[in-house]
């Protein structure tokens, strides 16, 4: 039966789950050199308004039901969207780190041996694994019932790639020069184009 503290509970486990996902890339990252980085204090700012956004807020509401005055009556349907979103959130930042391997980071750096990353869930999209972050802000939305807690991760993500994605791409540009060109061509930012 889907209740709030189920979709609560769904809540908890994608965050493990990412971190699950996230751990074994974040170890290898600190052992693969880097040769050019484009981290500063804007990045790290971003960074943590994602993650106050996708991470403390929501994880104090879990934990406490703080904010309690923001809540809304939950809906068990919305719910049960929340958890297929979540699957989907996870499954596709699996696959996205599996894809970017070495070269993934999380931030701006580009590796002593970065590789172009043109294939699988990359072939159409140039940042699924940012899409997969949106998801994970939708999934948030949906299963904890409370303006704050809920729409925190869609705004604390959102700032994140409005201010990154276009500095990831130039860095790209500068790092691969017309293979990124080439590749930007044929894709699109988050949603494959239709053919
Ligand atoms: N924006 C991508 C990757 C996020 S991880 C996505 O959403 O899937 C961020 C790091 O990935 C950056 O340091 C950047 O150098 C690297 N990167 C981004 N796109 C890449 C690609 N197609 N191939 C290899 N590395 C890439």
């Amino acid at each position: 039966m889907m209740t709030s503290f189920v979709a609560k509970t769904i809540w908890a486990f994608l965050a493990v789950g990412w971190y699950a996902i996230r751990r074994p890339h974040e170890r290898r990252a600190r052992k693969t050199p880097v040769r050019h980085s484009a981290r500063d204090r804007r990045e790290w700012m971003l960074l943590a308004i994602s993650f106050a956004g996708l991470g403390i807020l929501p994880f104090l509401y879990v934990a406490t039901g703080f904010p309690i005055s923001a809540d809304y009556p939950f809906r068990p349907l919305q719910g049960w969207f929340g958890a297929a979103v979540a699957l989907a959130a996870l499954t596709m930042f699996y696959l996205t780190h599996r894809a970017l391997g070495r070269n993934w980071s999380i931030s701006l750096d580009v590796r002593e041996t970065h590789k172009l990353v043109t294939d699988g869930v990359y072939a159409r999209v140039r940042h699924p694994m940012y899409a997969a972050f949106w998801l994970w802000a939708l999934a948030q939305a949906l299963l904890l019932p409370n303006w704050i807690a809920g729409l925190s991760g869609l705004v604390g993500f959102g700032t994140l790639y409005a201010f990154r994605v276009g500095r990831e791409e130039k860095l790209m540009m500068d790092a691969f020069g017309n293979e990124y060109r080439a590749y930007m061509a044929r894709t699109a930012r988050l949603v494959p184009r239709l053919r």
